[in-house]
């Protein structure tokens, strides 16, 4: 859980501080926590991964990592567990999987993932949004605000969502491919759902690696509903980001992953199976 600090500031400290939160849009809270992780060499920066993006297109689903592992690397972050069986949402240092028949649990530190990606999450930067239409007009307005196409970079966004349509997969077993797996997916809409919205962007150099472009899971404040989200409206959306500079990828050592041919473009899988709806 997040602990309290009060502290008396000098004030040339104070200034500079409300200067730079000023400037940059940062909380000073978020400030002070950035400068906190890099005096004591945290490295806030890094990402941690469990196996990679081909491996789940070719239908890898076997759990290798424990969730208390992947809790000691970040606190933010998404996945999925054995047997593609639903939704990772890590959020606040806590797992909770969001399944196909609509429910919502917190996960206990010895289930494993196949499949996660998670941050130490200290935004750099804090932006509003107002008047996300859709999926594309979200992804066309964060694009305005990125600096690099080559980052990678994590999200987190809360706000007034209007509508939201996420899904679930349904559980399938270790080698199923993940077109084929996600074509039965659970599909829910929520009409002004109140919870948070977390992820990542990735570059398209990256799509053997992670999953390139947008990808986001949503959480709702009550943990009663989430999933990986296909489609939105927001009348506003204020979004902290943070950019990785470093990764960690953890290559399983299950008889899936060493023994599947990875080769070959995943992008055209991916898109199917990550941004289409289920009426395919
Ligand atoms: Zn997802």
């Amino acid at each position: 859980m997040p602990r309290e600090l009060r502290i008396q500031l000098p004030d040339d400290i104070w200034a500079a501080l409300s200067a730079r939160s000023q400037s940059s849009g940062q909380s000073v809270g978020s400030l002070v926590k950035a400068a906190l992780a890099e005096a004591l060499d945290i490295a806030h920066r890094s990402m941690f991964q469990v196996s990679t993006s081909s491996a789940v297109v070719h239908g890898v689903y076997e759990g290798c990592v424990s969730i208390a592992e992947l809790r000691r690397h970040g606190d933010l972050g998404l996945g999925t567990f054995d047997d593609l069986d639903g939704e990772m949402i890590v959020l606040d240092g806590r797992c909770y999987q969001a399944r196909a028949d609509g429910s919502v649990r917190e996960v206990a530190d010895d289930v494993l993932t196949p499949f996660a990606t998670v941050v130490a999450f200290v935004p750099h930067a804090t932006h509003r949004l107002s008047d996300v239409a859709s999926w594309a007009d979200l992804a066309r307005q964060l694009d305005g605000l990125r600096t690099s196409d080559n980052d990678i970079l994590a999200y987190r966004m809360t706000g007034d969502i209007t509508s939201m349509v996420a899904r679930a997969p349904c559980r399938h077993a270790s080698g199923t491919d993940i077109v084929t797996a996600t074509a039965d997916q659970a599909v829910f809409t929520f009409t002004a759902p109140s919870g948070t919205l977390l992820g990542f962007w990735s570059p398209e150099y990256a799509e053997q690696l992670a999953i390139a472009g947008y990808h986001l899971h949503f959480l709702s404040d009550d943990r009663r509903s989430g999933g990986h989200v296909l489609d939105l409206a927001a009348s506003r959306l204020d979004v902290e980001v943070q950019v990785v500079s470093d990764i960690h990828v953890v290559l399983p050592d299950t008889e899936g992953f060493l023994r599947t041919d990875l080769g070959g473009s995943v992008a055209e899988a991916l898109d199917v199976a990550e941004h289409e709806r289920s009426d395919r």
